[in-house]
Protein backbone atom coordinates (compact mmCIF):
# COMPACT_ATOMS: atom_id res chain seq x y z
CA UNK A 1 0.00 0.00 0.00
CA UNK A 2 1.36 3.97 -0.55
CA UNK A 3 1.96 5.98 1.99
CA UNK A 4 1.55 9.32 0.24
CA UNK A 5 2.55 12.89 1.54
CA UNK A 6 1.67 16.19 0.08
CA UNK A 7 4.70 18.20 -1.19
CA UNK A 8 5.30 21.67 -1.60
CA UNK A 9 5.75 22.73 -4.98
CA UNK A 10 8.20 25.66 -3.76
CA UNK A 11 10.63 23.73 -1.81
CA UNK A 12 9.03 20.61 -1.63
CA UNK A 13 8.00 21.06 2.31
CA UNK A 14 5.14 19.15 3.44
CA UNK A 15 1.59 20.53 2.39
CA UNK A 16 -1.35 20.08 5.54
CA UNK A 17 -5.21 21.35 4.85
CA UNK A 18 -5.54 24.20 6.41
CA UNK A 19 -9.05 24.73 7.55
CA UNK A 20 -9.38 28.65 8.15
CA UNK A 21 -8.30 29.35 4.67
CA UNK A 22 -9.60 25.78 3.01
CA UNK A 23 -6.19 25.89 0.86
CA UNK A 24 -3.16 23.44 1.29
CA UNK A 25 -0.65 25.14 3.47
CA UNK A 26 3.21 24.89 3.21
CA UNK A 27 4.68 24.15 7.04
CA UNK A 28 8.37 25.86 5.76
CA UNK A 29 7.80 28.12 3.23
CA UNK A 30 4.26 29.19 4.25
CA UNK A 31 3.25 28.97 0.86
CA UNK A 32 -0.54 28.53 0.39
CA UNK A 33 -2.10 26.48 -2.71
CA UNK A 34 -6.08 26.05 -3.12
CA UNK A 35 -6.72 23.22 -4.76
CA UNK A 36 -7.08 24.34 -8.18
CA UNK A 37 -3.53 26.09 -7.98
CA UNK A 38 -2.22 22.37 -6.99
CA UNK A 39 -3.54 21.10 -10.23
CA UNK A 40 -2.54 23.61 -12.59
CA UNK A 41 1.20 23.44 -10.90
CA UNK A 42 1.08 20.00 -11.22
CA UNK A 43 -0.42 20.03 -14.45
CA UNK A 44 -0.61 16.43 -16.17
CA UNK A 45 -1.97 14.70 -12.83
CA UNK A 46 -5.29 15.42 -13.11
CA UNK A 47 -8.12 16.93 -10.45
CA UNK A 48 -7.10 15.05 -7.54
CA UNK A 49 -3.66 16.35 -6.09
CA UNK A 50 -0.92 13.61 -7.14
CA UNK A 51 0.72 12.29 -4.38
CA UNK A 52 4.58 12.74 -4.16
CA UNK A 53 6.66 10.20 -2.76
CA UNK A 54 10.00 10.82 -0.12
CA UNK A 55 12.98 9.63 -1.21
CA UNK A 56 12.36 7.17 -3.99
CA UNK A 57 10.65 10.02 -6.23
CA UNK A 58 11.97 9.62 -9.73
CA UNK A 59 11.42 6.02 -9.90
CA UNK A 60 9.23 4.21 -12.39
CA UNK A 61 6.34 2.88 -11.34
CA UNK A 62 5.43 2.06 -7.84
CA UNK A 63 7.39 4.70 -6.70
CA UNK A 64 5.02 5.58 -3.87
CA UNK A 65 4.63 1.77 -2.55
CA UNK A 66 7.08 1.61 0.80
CA UNK A 67 7.18 -2.01 1.41
CA UNK A 68 6.48 -3.19 4.53
CA UNK A 69 8.93 -3.85 6.54
CA UNK A 70 8.36 -8.36 6.91
CA UNK A 71 5.68 -10.39 4.99
CA UNK A 72 4.05 -10.74 8.44
CA UNK A 73 3.42 -7.59 8.82
CA UNK A 74 2.52 -6.80 5.20
CA UNK A 75 -0.14 -9.38 5.99
CA UNK A 76 -1.33 -7.38 8.83
CA UNK A 77 -0.53 -4.38 7.02
CA UNK A 78 0.21 -2.15 9.59
CA UNK A 79 3.71 -0.54 9.78
CA UNK A 80 4.69 1.42 6.95
CA UNK A 81 7.78 3.27 5.76
CA UNK A 82 7.70 7.11 6.08
CA UNK A 83 8.70 8.97 2.83
CA UNK A 84 10.37 11.56 4.09
CA UNK A 85 13.08 9.94 6.68
CA UNK A 86 12.49 6.19 6.33
CA UNK A 87 11.50 5.33 9.71
CA UNK A 88 8.10 2.81 10.28
CA UNK A 89 5.21 4.16 10.69
CA UNK A 90 3.00 1.75 12.97
CA UNK A 91 -0.35 2.20 12.74
CA UNK A 92 -4.09 0.71 13.47
CA UNK A 93 -5.96 -1.81 11.28
CA UNK A 94 -8.26 1.55 10.39
CA UNK A 95 -5.82 4.15 10.31
CA UNK A 96 -6.13 5.96 7.13
CA UNK A 97 -3.93 9.11 7.80
CA UNK A 98 -1.38 9.89 10.34
CA UNK A 99 1.65 11.25 11.29
CA UNK A 100 5.28 9.88 11.08
CA UNK A 101 6.56 9.62 14.87
CA UNK A 102 9.67 10.90 13.96
CA UNK A 103 10.15 13.40 11.56
CA UNK A 104 6.12 14.60 11.90
CA UNK A 105 5.41 14.52 8.24
CA UNK A 106 2.27 14.01 7.62
CA UNK A 107 1.39 11.06 5.62
CA UNK A 108 -2.26 9.47 4.19
CA UNK A 109 -2.14 5.38 2.83
CA UNK A 110 -3.66 5.39 0.20
CA UNK A 111 -4.95 1.73 -0.04
CA UNK A 112 -7.18 2.62 3.01
CA UNK A 113 -9.28 5.77 1.12
CA UNK A 114 -9.63 3.64 -2.08
CA UNK A 115 -11.80 1.16 -3.76
CA UNK A 116 -14.06 -0.18 -1.16
CA UNK A 117 -12.84 2.72 1.03
CA UNK A 118 -12.75 5.72 -1.34
CA UNK A 119 -14.84 8.10 0.62
CA UNK A 120 -17.94 9.51 -1.47
CA UNK A 121 -18.00 12.79 -0.23
CA UNK A 122 -16.01 14.41 2.81
CA UNK A 123 -16.69 17.77 4.87
CA UNK A 124 -13.09 19.38 5.63
CA UNK A 125 -12.16 21.11 8.67
CA UNK A 126 -13.43 23.82 8.89
CA UNK A 127 -12.42 24.85 12.60
CA UNK A 128 -8.43 24.56 13.11
CA UNK A 129 -6.80 23.39 16.31
CA UNK A 130 -5.78 26.77 17.82
CA UNK A 131 -10.32 27.79 17.70
CA UNK A 132 -10.87 23.91 18.76
CA UNK A 133 -8.98 25.01 21.77
CA UNK A 134 -10.15 27.96 22.93
CA UNK A 135 -13.78 26.13 22.34
CA UNK A 136 -13.18 23.44 24.50
CA UNK A 137 -11.96 25.81 27.12
CA UNK A 138 -14.88 27.82 26.74
CA UNK A 139 -17.35 24.83 27.01
CA UNK A 140 -15.52 23.57 29.81
CA UNK A 141 -15.71 27.00 31.76
CA UNK A 142 -19.50 27.46 31.13
CA UNK A 143 -20.39 23.80 33.11
CA UNK A 144 -20.86 25.03 36.35
CA UNK A 145 -20.67 21.38 37.77
CA UNK A 146 -17.17 20.92 36.11
CA UNK A 147 -14.87 22.05 38.40
CA UNK A 148 -12.07 23.90 37.27
CA UNK A 149 -9.39 22.35 37.71
CA UNK A 150 -10.28 19.57 36.02
CA UNK A 151 -8.89 20.99 32.91
CA UNK A 152 -5.53 22.50 32.13
CA UNK A 153 -4.63 23.41 28.93
CA UNK A 154 -1.44 21.20 28.73
CA UNK A 155 -4.20 18.20 28.62
CA UNK A 156 -5.91 20.16 25.82
CA UNK A 157 -2.93 20.94 23.61
CA UNK A 158 -3.51 16.82 23.00
CA UNK A 159 -6.21 17.72 20.79
CA UNK A 160 -6.44 16.16 17.93
CA UNK A 161 -8.39 16.13 14.65
CA UNK A 162 -9.89 13.16 13.22
CA UNK A 163 -11.97 12.17 10.03
CA UNK A 164 -14.43 10.19 11.49
CA UNK A 165 -16.03 7.41 8.82
CA UNK A 166 -19.82 7.49 8.52
CA UNK A 167 -22.89 6.14 6.55
CA UNK A 168 -24.99 8.24 5.25
CA UNK A 169 -28.48 6.88 3.94
CA UNK A 170 -31.67 8.04 1.84
CA UNK A 171 -34.03 5.77 2.22
CA UNK A 172 -37.96 5.62 0.04
CA UNK A 173 -40.51 3.87 2.35
CA UNK A 174 -44.05 3.07 1.60
CA UNK A 175 -46.34 2.64 4.43
CA UNK A 176 -49.36 1.99 5.78
CA UNK A 177 -51.34 2.09 9.07
CA UNK A 178 -54.39 0.83 11.02
CA UNK A 179 -55.50 2.53 14.77
CA UNK A 180 -58.03 2.54 16.47
CA UNK A 181 -58.72 6.38 17.95
CA UNK A 182 -61.28 7.07 21.21
CA UNK A 183 -62.60 10.21 22.39
CA UNK A 184 -64.36 10.39 25.81
CA UNK A 185 -67.03 12.39 26.28
CA UNK A 186 -68.46 13.07 30.30
CA UNK A 187 -71.52 14.91 31.39
CA UNK A 188 -73.48 14.95 33.94
CA UNK A 189 -77.51 15.34 34.21
CA UNK A 190 -79.33 15.48 37.48
CA UNK A 191 -77.90 12.32 39.21
CA UNK A 192 -77.13 10.62 36.08
CA UNK A 193 -73.39 10.93 34.67
CA UNK A 194 -73.21 9.44 30.81
CA UNK A 195 -70.21 8.46 29.84
CA UNK A 196 -70.00 8.73 25.77
CA UNK A 197 -67.07 6.67 23.76
CA UNK A 198 -66.61 7.77 20.00
CA UNK A 199 -64.54 4.70 18.37
CA UNK A 200 -62.73 5.78 14.95
CA UNK A 201 -61.62 3.83 12.61
CA UNK A 202 -57.92 5.70 11.66
CA UNK A 203 -55.78 4.81 8.38
CA UNK A 204 -53.12 5.92 7.20
CA UNK A 205 -51.32 5.81 4.00
CA UNK A 206 -48.29 7.39 2.68
CA UNK A 207 -44.53 7.49 1.02
CA UNK A 208 -41.87 8.49 3.63
CA UNK A 209 -38.64 9.67 2.32
CA UNK A 210 -35.93 9.92 4.84
CA UNK A 211 -32.64 11.61 4.53
CA UNK A 212 -28.75 11.63 6.03
CA UNK A 213 -29.32 8.52 8.35
CA UNK A 214 -26.20 8.84 9.93
CA UNK A 215 -24.10 5.52 11.33
CA UNK A 216 -21.04 5.47 13.06
CA UNK A 217 -19.11 3.13 10.62
CA UNK A 218 -16.16 2.33 12.93
CA UNK A 219 -16.21 -0.39 15.57
CA UNK A 220 -13.71 1.27 17.97
CA UNK A 221 -15.47 4.91 17.95
CA UNK A 222 -17.13 5.94 20.84
CA UNK A 223 -20.77 5.89 19.84
CA UNK A 224 -22.38 7.98 21.76
CA UNK A 225 -19.08 10.71 21.03
CA UNK A 226 -19.81 9.35 17.43
CA UNK A 227 -23.02 10.83 17.48
CA UNK A 228 -22.99 13.39 19.65
CA UNK A 229 -21.24 15.43 17.55
CA UNK A 230 -23.69 14.97 14.72
CA UNK A 231 -25.39 16.63 12.28
CA UNK A 232 -23.36 17.97 9.98
CA UNK A 233 -24.35 20.20 7.27
CA UNK A 234 -24.47 18.28 4.38
CA UNK A 235 -24.88 20.59 1.44
CA UNK A 236 -21.09 21.71 2.27
CA UNK A 237 -19.51 17.93 1.41
CA UNK A 238 -16.96 18.05 -0.88
CA UNK A 239 -15.76 15.27 -3.58
CA UNK A 240 -13.10 13.48 -2.17
CA UNK A 241 -9.44 14.68 -2.53
CA UNK A 242 -6.61 12.60 -0.76
CA UNK A 243 -5.15 15.90 0.18
CA UNK A 244 -7.63 16.92 2.87
CA UNK A 245 -6.32 14.66 5.24
CA UNK A 246 -2.93 15.92 5.10
CA UNK A 247 -2.44 17.05 8.33
CA UNK A 248 -4.61 15.29 10.12
CA UNK A 249 -5.90 11.29 11.35
CA UNK A 250 -8.58 9.65 9.44
CA UNK A 251 -9.66 6.45 9.99
CA UNK A 252 -11.71 4.07 7.20
CA UNK A 253 -14.81 2.12 7.98
CA UNK A 254 -14.82 -1.74 9.45
CA UNK A 255 -18.76 -1.58 9.76
CA UNK A 256 -19.87 -2.10 6.61
CA UNK A 257 -23.24 -1.87 4.70
CA UNK A 258 -24.53 -5.45 5.49
CA UNK A 259 -23.74 -5.38 9.12
CA UNK A 260 -25.54 -2.21 9.80
CA UNK A 261 -28.63 -2.67 7.02
CA UNK A 262 -30.63 -4.11 9.13
CA UNK A 263 -30.03 -1.74 12.28
CA UNK A 264 -30.78 1.08 9.95
CA UNK A 265 -33.74 0.16 8.63
CA UNK A 266 -34.87 -0.70 12.00
CA UNK A 267 -34.23 3.11 12.85
CA UNK A 268 -36.33 3.73 9.40
CA UNK A 269 -39.56 1.63 10.57
CA UNK A 270 -39.77 3.50 13.94
CA UNK A 271 -39.22 6.78 12.32
CA UNK A 272 -41.77 6.08 9.40
CA UNK A 273 -44.39 4.74 12.12
CA UNK A 274 -43.91 7.66 14.37
CA UNK A 275 -44.41 9.83 11.33
CA UNK A 276 -47.53 8.38 10.26
CA UNK A 277 -48.78 8.59 13.75
CA UNK A 278 -47.88 12.60 14.21
CA UNK A 279 -50.14 12.80 11.45
CA UNK A 280 -53.15 11.56 13.69
CA UNK A 281 -55.10 14.50 15.41
CA UNK A 282 -57.93 14.73 17.31
CA UNK A 283 -58.66 11.72 19.52
CA UNK A 284 -58.21 11.43 23.01
CA UNK A 285 -56.21 8.44 22.74
CA UNK A 286 -54.59 6.74 19.48
CA UNK A 287 -53.63 2.43 19.69
CA UNK A 288 -52.04 1.18 16.83
CA UNK A 289 -53.51 -2.12 15.54
CA UNK A 290 -51.28 -2.56 12.51
CA UNK A 291 -48.49 -0.64 10.88
CA UNK A 292 -46.68 -1.69 7.96
CA UNK A 293 -43.40 -0.20 6.64
CA UNK A 294 -41.64 -1.47 3.07
CA UNK A 295 -38.58 0.22 1.93
CA UNK A 296 -38.66 0.93 -1.75
CA UNK A 297 -35.55 2.27 -2.23
CA UNK A 298 -32.27 3.14 -0.23
CA UNK A 299 -28.84 4.92 -1.00
CA UNK A 300 -25.60 4.64 0.91
CA UNK A 301 -22.73 6.88 1.04
CA UNK A 302 -19.90 6.61 2.90
CA UNK A 303 -18.59 9.89 4.34
CA UNK A 304 -15.37 11.33 6.11
CA UNK A 305 -16.51 13.64 8.71
CA UNK A 306 -14.38 15.81 11.09
CA UNK A 307 -13.92 15.89 14.65
CA UNK A 308 -11.59 17.48 16.63
CA UNK A 309 -11.20 14.89 20.13
CA UNK A 310 -9.67 14.97 23.22
CA UNK A 311 -9.22 12.63 25.86
CA UNK A 312 -8.60 13.28 29.11
CA UNK A 313 -7.88 11.42 32.65
CA UNK A 314 -9.43 13.03 35.71
CA UNK A 315 -8.37 12.91 39.07
CA UNK A 316 -10.58 9.95 39.88
CA UNK A 317 -8.71 8.00 37.30
CA UNK A 318 -11.60 7.82 35.00
CA UNK A 319 -11.04 8.49 31.35
CA UNK A 320 -13.58 11.31 30.24
CA UNK A 321 -13.84 11.78 26.19
CA UNK A 322 -14.48 15.05 24.24
CA UNK A 323 -15.35 15.61 21.05
CA UNK A 324 -16.23 18.72 18.50
CA UNK A 325 -17.51 18.63 15.33
CA UNK A 326 -15.04 19.94 13.19
CA UNK A 327 -17.24 21.91 10.86
CA UNK A 328 -19.58 24.06 13.09
CA UNK A 329 -17.56 23.40 16.67
CA UNK A 330 -20.51 22.07 18.75
CA UNK A 331 -18.84 20.37 21.76
CA UNK A 332 -19.93 16.82 23.06
CA UNK A 333 -18.60 15.62 26.09
CA UNK A 334 -19.00 12.74 28.96
CA UNK A 335 -18.69 15.82 31.45
CA UNK A 336 -21.15 14.78 34.66
CA UNK A 337 -23.66 17.02 33.25
CA UNK A 338 -27.26 16.56 31.94
CA UNK A 339 -26.35 16.29 28.56
CA UNK A 340 -29.98 14.32 27.63
CA UNK A 341 -30.65 16.92 25.44
CA UNK A 342 -28.40 16.42 22.99
CA UNK A 343 -29.79 12.84 22.46
CA UNK A 344 -28.11 11.58 19.35
CA UNK A 345 -31.02 11.20 17.05
CA UNK A 346 -32.56 14.92 17.36
CA UNK A 347 -31.79 16.81 14.76
CA UNK A 348 -29.70 13.88 13.14
CA UNK A 349 -32.46 12.88 10.33
CA UNK A 350 -34.64 15.51 8.27
CA UNK A 351 -37.43 13.86 7.62
CA UNK A 352 -40.06 14.44 4.58
CA UNK A 353 -43.43 12.81 4.21
CA UNK A 354 -45.88 13.06 1.24
CA UNK A 355 -49.19 11.38 2.20
CA UNK A 356 -50.79 10.22 -0.17
CA UNK A 357 -54.05 8.35 0.43
CA UNK A 358 -55.47 10.21 3.08
CA UNK A 359 -58.08 8.69 5.02
CA UNK A 360 -59.57 10.54 8.14
CA UNK A 361 -61.16 9.14 10.90
CA UNK A 362 -64.61 8.21 10.79
CA UNK A 363 -67.41 7.23 13.13
CA UNK A 364 -68.46 3.64 13.40
ZN1 LIG B 1 7.08 25.37 0.65
ZN1 LIG C 1 9.37 10.48 8.98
Amino acid sequence: MAVVSFKCPNCDGELVFHPRTQKYKCEYCASAFSQEELDQLLPGQGRQIQPNSGPQEGHAAGRQENTPVSERQAEEGNIYQCPSCGAQIVTDDTTAASFCYYCHNPVVLSGRVSGEYLPHKIIPFAIDKKQATEKFLDYVHSKKFVPKAFFNKSQIDKISGVYFPYWMVDMDMEGSMRAEGRNVRVWRSGDTEYTETKIYHVERAGELHLEDITKNALKKANSKLSSGVLPYDMAKAKEFHMGFLSGFLAEKWDMGQAELAGEVRAEAKEYGEKLLKDTVHGYSSLSVRDCRLDCRKENWEYVLLPVWTVTYKGRDGKMYYYSMNGQNGAVYGELPIDYKKVWMLSGMVFLVVFLLGLAGGFFL
